[in-house]
Formats: structure tokens, sequence, C-alpha cells
């Protein structure tokens, strides 16, 4: 089997996944540590390129070409002083201190990279998480999931080659054809929901006129609780309903989703809700390798984490983002599944690797701040809570919203590039909104 195995003396510190959290850090370690030599960083992922996933919701519409977001995760890791390893880990020797990685295949089905071990000294996993289909029949099969860059495309895809098809027909538009059905009524869902509103009037514009957004395609929230958007404080969920309301778009609540088939969505074991094309944005989980491990996991494959983020099970481990169970109250309750929670997380995994490599055990405790949630209803509105240490939550809206909203991604960015270059990819976006389609129609 071939080993990354090398022969000097610097400490190994490797993070398994390049997303929201696992990418910044890599970044900040690999400028503090590796350009000085006095540590080896290596990223691992199993995609080529790095996308920030609350993006995906937009790529999944053709609001956001994704070529215009991705970076490149070997081109990162030369500007920044990492290495980065193409791979997918799924198995770990904690007494060896090394990960396994599964081989490597190109889309022909040809191995491009057999089977390897990563010796560490510190590991890092920050593997995100993937849509949870809580079992329920059909979910798998029949519905479209948002964890990455592949499936956001093939969910374009999907669309578009669906109203073209409606649109050169020869028959008149079939109740039904052009429905979709959003399963999970949280920021995913309903964000989704208002983009493809808009998206679905944009392409009528680009040709696609034959068919009627307004009569011909019914987009439709479905959930389980009594409301959307149950993170948010009840006035700014019922606000959200309303404007969805207004854009045609169905809430259906207290509806628990029984089966799934090609059909549409079985709500209580009693109604079909018709749906052309069906997303699950329902609940996530930790990836399943993760409970194989060795390692103490919650019942959604979380790896729980002390204080500090080291797994509860081994001091050579922290584990950061939406894999971590990081708790945050008696009840079990844990850091809700956000980039910016996986942004502080990295930052505090940074600056503790640093301390214990200068020898220094104390590296204190992370404390989650909660920052507050916006939702972005496409072009049409932006709503939200920002908390604040001396009011508490704050509704805010409008273009001030919007400019917060951005502002997520924008810091997310500066950790990746710095400022200046941060500021110059946001001019080249601007500039290419002015020659470009305002979506993506290929
Ligand atoms: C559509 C959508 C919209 C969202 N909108 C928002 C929002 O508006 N605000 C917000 O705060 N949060 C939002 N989120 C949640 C947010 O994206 C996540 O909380 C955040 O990305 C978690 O960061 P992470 O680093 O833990 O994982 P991720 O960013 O998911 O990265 C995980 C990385 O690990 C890699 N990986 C996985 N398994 C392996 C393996 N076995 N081996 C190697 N590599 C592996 C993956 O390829 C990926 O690059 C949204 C999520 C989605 C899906």
């Amino acid at each position: 089997m071939e080993s990354s195995q090398t022969f000097s003396s610097i400490p190994d510190i490797v993070i398994v996944g390049g997303g929201a959290g696992g990418l910044e850090l890599a970044t900040k370690l690999g400028n503090k540590l590796g350009k000085k030599g006095r540590a080896r960083i290596t990223l691992i992922d199993s995609t080529r390129t790095h996308i920030w996933k609350p993006l995906l919701h937009q790529v999944a519409s053709g609001a956001s070409d994704p070529a215009d977001h991705a970076l490149e995760y070997l081109a990162q890791a030369s500007w920044h002083g990492f290495q980065f390893r193409l791979g997918t880990m799924d198995g770990l020797d904690r007494v060896a201190k090394k990960i396994h990685l599964a081989p490597v295949y190109n889309e022909s089905g040809e191995m491009i990279i057999p089977e390897r071990e990563f010796p560490y000294d510190t590991l890092v996993l920050s593997v995100g998480s993937v849509g949870n289909d809580f079992g329920i029949p059909g979910v798998k099969e029949h519905c479209l999931f948002l964890d990455t860059k592949a499936q956001a495309v093939g969910f374009q895809k999907k669309l578009l080659e669906t109203l073209i098809r409606v649109n050169t027909q020869q028959r008149k538009v079939e109740a039904g054809q052009l429905d979709v059905a959003i399963v999970g009524g949280g920021a995913t869902g309903v964000e989704l929901a208002a983009q493809l509103h808009q998206v679905t009037r944009q392409l009528t514009q680009y040709g696609l006129d034959v068919v009627n957004p307004d009569s011909d395609i019914r987009i439709s929230v479905i959930d389980a609780g009594a409301r959307v958007l149950p993170m948010l404080p009840e006035h700014i969920s019922a606000q959200v309903t309303r404007e969805l309301a207004k854009l045609g778009i169905d809430v259906i609540s207290q509806a628990k989703v029984t089966k799934v088939s090609p059909a549409g969505i079985e709500i209580n074991n009693d109604k079909v809700i018709p749906a052309a094309i069906s997303v699950w944005a329902a609940g996530i989980k930790a990836p399943e390798f993760l409970s194989t491990l060795g390692l103490e996991v919650n019942r959604i494959n979380q790896i729980k984490v002390k204080k500090n983020l080291l797994s509860e099970s081994d001091d050579n481990i922290f584990a950061v983002g939406d894999c971590a169970a990081f708790p945050v109250d008696e009840n079990g309750m844990s850091v809700p599944p956000r980039a910016q929670a996986a942004h502080q997380q990295a930052s505090f995994v940074a600056r503790a690797i640093c301390r214990r490599l200068r020898g220094n055990p104390e590296i204190g405790e992370y404390v989650y701040r909660d920052f507050g949630s916006l939702i972005t209803l496409g072009r049409y509105s932006t709503v939200g809570s920002l908390m604040s240490d001396l009011t508490g939550s704050v509704k805010v809206t409008g273009f001030f919203a919007r400019l917060v909203y951005l502002s997520l991604y924008k810091m997310h960015q500066f950790a990746l590039h710095g400022l200046v270059r941060t500021g110059l990819l946001t001019l080249t976006q601007l500039l290419r909104r002015t020659v470009d389609p305002s979506i993506k129609l290929h």
C-alpha cells in the first residue's frame, strides 16, 4: 500500500474536509506554520475544488454559476503553505496515528490513485454533513439532495431540461408536469423555493415562454413542524410565510412525510403532493463512516467533542463544523450546523494548534457566538434577526439585511484570500454580471 510517510521530524497536521471550516483552517495554519517550516499541513478532500456550501441553493436554481465561485484546492495550497491530497477518508488507526484513504477512481471507473495512509500528529476532522433521510421509504431514490456541488449542478440541469422539454412539446403543459416539492422548511428549503420562483420567471424571459410560471409551476415547501424557520423568532417566520404566500408558494406545515414516489411526496400516510421534482432539505447527519472510527459519536454520527473541540475519545483529534457535536446546553442541544459555527471553530482550532506546538497544553474553551440568522428570498427580500449583547435579538430587513447576509460569504473569502483578493474577486463578479445572463442557461 502506498503511504505518504516522509522522514522529516516536523509535526504532521492532517485536516480531512476542505469546506467552510477545514479550508479556512488549512489556509490559516499553512500561512502561520507551513510557510515557516514549523509543521507540515496536509488538507485532504474527496473533491478537487471547494465551493462554499451556502451557495449551493443558488447553484441549484441557476442563479449562480459554480465556475464563478469554485476554488482549486491545489492552487490554494501552493499559495498558502499547505499540501493538498485528493481522497476520501474511510478508516483510522488511532494507535499508529494514521488515517486511511480509499482508492480514487476517475469518471470512467479507472483507478487513478490507490488506497493510501497518512500519518498524523494532530488530526482535524471537518467532513461536514449530508441530508438525513430518516430512513423514510423512497427519499434516497426519488429526492434530489443539496449536499455537494455535483448534486446542485444535477438539480440545475434537471430543472432546465424539464422546462426545455415542456417548452418544446407539441401538447399543452399538463397539470403537475412542472411542480416542485421541497421537504424541509428550514433556511435551505425556504431560500431555494424563493430562488426557484425567481429563476423560473427569468427563464421565460430568455425564450422558454410557452410555460406560464404563474399557472404552470407550483412550488411547495413541506414541513413536519407547526411553522417554517423554527430557528427564527415566530414573527419573522410569520412574515416569511406571508411573503412566500404572496409569491404563490404553498407552505404545507404539520405534514409528516411518510413516503416518496416518482409521483410526489406522501404526507401523514394520506395525501400525495404531486411533484415532477422532489427535493430533500429536512435535516442533516454527519457522514456514516465517522461512526466506524472508534470515536464517541451521537445518534447522527457527529463526533462528540469536549469544550476545547478535542474528541471526547482522543486528545490528538479535533472535530469542527457540522461533523462535531459541541454541547450548547444541558438538554443535549449541539451548536447548529451553520457556516458561522464552522468559521468560528476553525479560528479556535488554529489558535489551539499553534499553542500546543509552542508546548502550551492550555488551549482554553470554545464559546459559540450566535450572531443570528438571515433568510434571503431571492431578489425579493431579505429578513432575519441579529443577536446583540445589549438588545438581544433584533429584527433586520431590506438592504441592510441583504448586506449582512452577503458579508458572511465575504468573511469566508477574506479568511481564504485576504482583503485585496477578496476585493478583486468581488469586483470581477460584479463586472461579470454586466455581461453574463442573469441565470445559467446550460
Ligand atoms: C443549500 C445550503 C444552504 C446553506 N445556507 C447557510 C447559510 O445561509 N448560513 C449558514 O450559516 N449556513 C448555511 N448552510 C450550512 C453550512 O453550509 C454548513 O454548516 C457549513 O458548510 C459546514 O461547514 P463544514 O466545514 O463543517 O462542512 P462543509 O462545508 O460541508 O465541508 C465538508 C468538506 O468535507 C469533504 N468531505 C466529506 N467527507 C469526506 C471524506 N470522507 N474524506 C475527505 N473529504 C470529505 C467534502 O467534500 C467537503 O469539502 C447551508 C447549507 C446548505 C446545504
